[in-house]
């Protein structure tokens, strides 16, 4: 075995690699779905304080990452930590900024060049190569997915909060799609920001029973990990409830990584969808400093 770049080394490869779940899954008849728990942004502290609770709910999370380039030593560490465990690690943007826009200004390649292939660099110092995408602010359009796309095997969005589970539930992928589906829309579970505490969410639950009884995948969004912080964040004890619940359910917590590859060749079918309801693009109305991710 060749020793890879950066930090991380054996600590990861001499472990059981990223994907192996994903042949598992694909080497095991039907699809089953599954809960695709991800974070985001730069919460490396708290979220490695969790390692002990996801590994005795036997979660595979994603954590998708900005700023890697700022991370300090124990973050980097930290990081290279939660890839052995199994969790997929993801790029979230060099400097968090909203695709669509800089797009506009730049074109996709001064996007790319700006934005993802620094970011990319910073996590390939580590010996990490991220496959997967988070969308700042969950701000995307056709023009980012297509750009995006030919860098990253799957990206991800998100919804805001929402008390309504038909409007949550059209965003579980059937187990049956999840190959040709590249975009994911995630479902936002964050209990708080600062001082100001998010409504309950009990659709959630329902939520999850539809990724059940689909079967599908649905997919969710956090960012710190906390029972308070100046960011967004989901409460322990939530988080645990939430874990307990996906658990009782039977369903799989998986990292992007664990997913099957998409089919080639990429085509317009894979671009998520009105398939699963009424997805629209989502550039405008929303930001970090409006509650979102
Ligand atoms: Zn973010």
């Amino acid at each position: 075995m060749v020793r890879p770049p950066g930090p991380c080394g054996w600590a990861i490869h001499s472990r059981p690699p990223l994907g192996s779940r994903s042949r598992a899954l694909r080497s095991s008849g039907a699809p089953r779905g599954g809960i695709l728990l991800t974070f985001d942004d730069r919460h490396v502290r708290s979220w490695a304080q969790c390692r002990p609770l996801f590994d005795r709910f036997g979660v595979r999370a994603t954590f998708f990452i900005c700023e890697p380039d700022l991370l300090d030593a124990e973050e980097r560490r930290l990081v290279c930590a939660l890839a052995a465990d199994g969790h997929t690690i993801g790029a979230h943007g060099l400097r968090h900024l909203d695709a669509p826009r800089v797009i506009a200004d730049e074109g996709a390649d001064g996007y790319l060049a700006r934005e993802i292939a620094p970011c990319l660099d910073a996590l390939a110092g580590l010996g990490l190569t991220a496959r997967t995408f988070a969308y700042p602010n969950s701000r995307r359009d056709a023009a980012s997915d297509a750009a995006l796309t030919t860098v990253f095997d799957r990206l991800r969005s998100g919804i805001p909060r929402t008390d309504d589970a038909t409007t949550a539930a059209r965003h579980v992928v059937p187990a049956a799609r999840i190959d040709s589906t590249r975009v994911l829309i995630g479902r936002g579970i964050d209990t708080a920001r600062g001082g100001v505490t998010h409504p309950d969410d009990p659709d959630v639950g329902v939520l999850l029973q539809v990724a059940a009884d689909a079967p599908g995948y649905v997919t969710l969004y956090a960012h710190d990990i906390a029972a308070t912080s100046a960011a967004h964040h989901v409460r322990p004890e939530r988080l645990r409830f939430l874990l307990e619940l996906g658990s009782h359910l039977g369903l799989p917590f998986l990292g992007f990584d664990d997913l099957p590859p998409p089919l080639p060749p990429p085509g317009d079918h894979w671009l998520l969808t009105t398939e699963f309801g009424s997805q629209k693009p989502m550039i405008t109305g929303r930001g970090r400093d409006r509650g979102e991710p």
